[in-house]
C-alpha cells in the first residue's frame, strides 16, 4: 500500500496548540510545524496542558509526525559563550516542553562557526547534543540541512554525518532536508535527485532522514544564499519538488512547507503538490 503523503506548512502558534491544529486540517494540511518560542529567541509562553492535549488527540486522528522548529537565532557553537549558552538553555527548555507531544520531531539549524573552524563547531555542537538529550526523552532532535551560507555548518552531508557520528543517544537525532538549502548548498536536486540521495545515504544514511522543508529557491543550484520562493516559482520548478515529494526513498516522512504565503497560498501549494502526478 502507498505512504502517506504528509503535507502542511510552517504556523503561527500565537493561539495556541488546538488552534493551530484547526488551521492545519482546513488548510488541508495532515502535519505542521510551528516555532517553540518567538523565532529570534526570548521566553517562551507558559504551556496550557489541556491545549497541549486538545492537540494530541487531533495528533491521532488527523496527522503524521509535527516538525517543531527551534528558533532560526540560536547558535551552539557561536564564539561568544554567552550566545552558547542560551542555546543550550533554549534548547533543554524547549525539549521539556515538547513533552507536552510526544513523539514528534524537534528541528534546528546546526549553527555558524563564526570563523572559528568547521571541527570546532561540530564539536560544540556534538557537545552541547549530548548534553541535552536524554534517553529517556520522547522527541527527536533534527539537524536541518543548511545552504553554507556565511560559516554555516551543515551545508554539506559530511558536516552532518560527523554531528550524528558524534551524538551518543542514537536514537534521538536526525535530519531534516530542505529543498531551497540542499540545492543552494550545490546538491542538484532537480537534474540527479538519485544521484543527491545516493549520496545522502552512503554518507549520512536514508534511515536517519524524518522530516523534509518543501521549498523552491530564488537562488541558482550552489549559490549558498537560502531564499525561499513559493513552489514553482524559484529555480527549482513545480516538476523537481513534485518528483521530490513523490520519490520511494522519501515516502511518509512529513513535508512542510516554508514558503512565502498567506493561509489562501498555503492551501493552494497543498492542492498543487497533492495533485501532483509524479507517473
Ligand atoms: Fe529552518
Ligand atoms: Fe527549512
Ligand atoms: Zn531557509
Amino acid at each position: 500500500m502507498a505512504k502517506t503523503l504528509y503535507l502542511g506548512y510552517h504556523l503561527s502558534s500565537a493561539n495556541g496548540f488546538e488552534a493551530m491544529g484547526r488551521e492545519a486540517i482546513s488548510a488541508g494540511a495532515n502535519t505542521f510545524a510551528f516555532f517553540t518560542r518567538n523565532p529570534r529567541g526570548g521566553k517562551a509562553k507558559d504551556i496550557d496542558p489541556d491545549d497541549a492535549k486538545a492537540l494530541r488527540s487531533m495528533v491521532e486522528n488527523a496527522f503524521g509526525p509535527l516538525v517543531a522548529h527551534a528558533p532560526y537565532t540560536l547558535n551552539p557553537c557561536s564564539d561568544k559563550p554567552n550566545v552558547r549558552e542560551f542555546a543550550h538553555i533554549c534548547m533543554v527548555e524547549d525539549l521539556e516542553r515538547m513533552e507536552y507531544l510526544p513523539g514528534n520531531y524537534y528541528n534546528f539549524h546546526p549553527g555558524s562557526h563564526v570563523g572559528q573552524g568547521v571541527d570546532a563547531g561540530i564539536t560544540m555542537i556534538v557537545d552541547l547534543l549530548n548534553d541535552i538529550i536524554s534517553p529517556s526523552q520522547n522527541t527527536i532532535l533534527l539537524l536541518e540541512t543548511m545552504s553554507g551560507k556565511g560559516s554555516e555548518i551543515g551545508g554539506t552531508f559530511e558536516e552532518l554525518a560527523a554531528i550524528l557520528d558524534g551524538v551518543k543517544q542514537k536514537d534521538h537525532i536526525g535530519v531534516c532536508m530542505d529543498t531551497c538549502h540542499v540545492h543552494d548548498a550545490g546538491y542538484d536536486i532537480a537534474g540527479d535527485l538519485d544521484g543527491v540521495l545516493d549520496a545522502f545515504d552512503r554518507i549520512v544514511g536514508l534511515d536517519k532522514l524524518k522530516a523534509l522543508h518543501i521549498n523552491d529557491s530564488k537562488n541558482p543550484l550552489g549559490s549558498h544564499k537560502d531564499r525561499h520562493a513559493c513552489i514553482g516559482e524559484g529555480t527549482l520548478g513545480l516538476d523537481a519538488i513534485g518528483r521530490f515529494i513523490n520519490h520511494p526513498a522519501l515516502a511518509g516522512l512529513p513535508c512542510i512547507l516554508e514558503t512565502p504565503n498567506d493561509f489562501e497560498g498555503y492551501k493552494r501549494e497543498i492542492q498543487l503538490l497533492r495533485a501532483y502526478d509524479a507517473g
